[in-house]
């Protein structure tokens, strides 16, 4: 018999407990187990979470039971003050955060919204400013809603940041900060600090930002992958869409997550795979996000056998049952390859993921195994069909002499900072130059050592 508490035990109330039968859950996840009591309690809380492990619903179930006392259905916007503010690093997350939000908040007659950049502000205005009383939003376009006067965050109860080692990757945090000092002070509200990692500069935000956190971490992604079944294949760069479109075909996979580097790549690349049949959409940074949406459902639903994506536009996504991630392309950042394959084997479910190697992307690797502590099962593609005769005069020029793609540095051997300027980024992320190491998560460290050097010294207060 499993020690784990049910949804009720944790002190959950019924309408919170219908709402996530509804979704189907049976037993929390170890973050919810670990979350939910201290939060409802009123407690700071510092979390070692990925998205994937069930943390939306660890912060939100208590944040809804805590908000419900505040629920009316007066129209006068006075009456749905923003109580809860939740950030997220981007849109896709931030979207997904309010869908959970109302998923388990059905039943409490709160109200929640989503903001997010790339899209006009002129259409979220009315529904921010009719009142709600959970706020999601990327932190630019909360800025923009302050500096228009349609949100108001002096009576925000409960501050979540989610996903704040992203935040800091993207160069959130002076945006953050200004937020901040907008919200009442910190003694007078509760403070939720997600992380996948706790780099320095994570733990001074954490340090300014947190009251006596109860400080809890559920297991890394890069051990909790185990439900992953990894593999690389070392090859040409030239040959890496033959082996994709083999090992799809093949195998007669449908919503297969393919990562490559930049935004023009993604594009590229689900170009050339749609003209060799193979149904594909694509999801990066400079689509609208209509068209961001409209991929993903697609994707969703099953109607498309490969998404291309970027990391950032990768971020967050929650998409259930992933037979594969394949890393087209390998990640910059070797944390990024732990992101990536977090697509698959979620909630306990079997996962794959295949990474295609170039021989200049061995330094990559090679950073990932290191990260992992362990080496990659090596593939061989000797299934490998020969690739297939170009069809168009652009192909044929692309048979003769390898596209630039195919031939470009990979950036290995480049400074970090160099390789980032490529990086898809989000649209309405904050066009900061860092020049400071731009992955700060290398430092990172569990919460567990954390715990340590923390305890010692009482946290700055904003
Ligand atoms: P998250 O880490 O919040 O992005 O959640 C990842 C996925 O787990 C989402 O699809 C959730 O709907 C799902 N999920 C969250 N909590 C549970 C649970 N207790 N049981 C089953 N699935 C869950």
């Amino acid at each position: 018999m499993s020690n784990t508490p049910s949804f009720a035990e944790l002190g959950l109330r019924p309408e919170l407990l219908r709402a996530v039968d509804e979704a189907g859950y049976t037993t929390p996840t170890p973050i919810q187990v670990q979350a939910i009591p201290p939060i409802l309690e009123g407690r700071d809380v510092m979390g070692g979470a990925q998205t994937g492990t069930g943390k939306t619903a660890g912060f939100a179930l208590p944040i809804l039971q805590k908000l419900l006392p505040n629920a009316n259905t007066s129209p006068s916007p006075a009456r749905h003050p923003v109580r809860a503010l939740i950030l997220t690093p981007t849109r896709e997350l931030a979207i997904q955060v309010e869908e959970s939000m109302r998923t388990y908040g059905k039943y409490t007659g709160l109200r929640s919204t989503v903001v997010f950049g790339g899209v006009d502000i002129k259409q979220q205005l009315p529904i921010v400013r009719g009142g709600v009383e959970i706020l999601v939003a990327t932190p630019g376009r909360l800025l923009d809603h302050i500096e228009q006067k349609s949100v108001y965050l002096g009576q925000v109860e409960i501050f979540v940041l989610d996903e704040a080692d992203r935040m800091l990757d993207m160069g959130f945090i002076p945006d953050i900060k200004r937020i901040m000092a907008l919200l009442p002070l910190a003694a007078k509200r509760q403070n939720l600090l997600f992380s996948a990692t706790f780099s320095n500069e994570i733990k001074k935000l954490a340090d300014q930002l947190l009251n006596a956190p109860q400080l809890i971490e559920v297991a890394r992604r890069n051990t909790a992958a185990e439900t992953v079944s990894q593999c690389v294949y070392k090859v040409q760069a030239d040959q890496k869409r033959a082996l994709l479109k083999h090992i799809v075909t093949s195998r007669n996979l449908w919503q297969v997550l393919c990562f490559v580097r930049t935004k023009h790549g993604a594009s590229r690349l689900a170009r050339q795979l749609e003209k060799e049949g193979l149904k594909t959409t694509a999801i990066h940074g400079d689509k609208s996000q209509a068209a961001r949406l409209e991929a993903l459902d697609a994707f969703k639903a099953a109607s498309v056998q490969i998404m291309v994506a970027t990391d950032v536009a990768a971020r967050g996504l929650d998409i259930d049952d992933l037979p594969l991630v394949v890393n087209y392309e390998m990640p910059y950042v070797p944390e990024d390859y732990i992101h990536r394959i977090g697509r698959t084997g979620r909630a306990g479910q079997e996962g794959e993921a295949i990474s295609l190697c170039a021989p200049d992307e061995e330094k990559l690797l090679a950073e990932i195994e290191g990260l992992l502590k362990r080496s990659l099962r090596v593939a061989t593609p000797e299934t490998l069909a020969p690739a297939p005769a170009p069809r168009s005069s652009r192909d044929a020029h692309s048979a003769r002499s390898p596209r630039r793609d195919a031939r470009r540095d990979t950036g290995a051997g480049r400074p970090r900072e160099d390789r980032h300027a490529e990086i898809d980024r989000n649209p309405d992320q904050p066009r900061v130059v860092r020049t400071d190491a731009p992955h700060s998560s290398r430092k990172a460290q569990p919460v567990a050592a954390l715990l340590m050097k923390r305890s010692a010294r009482e946290p700055a207060k904003v």
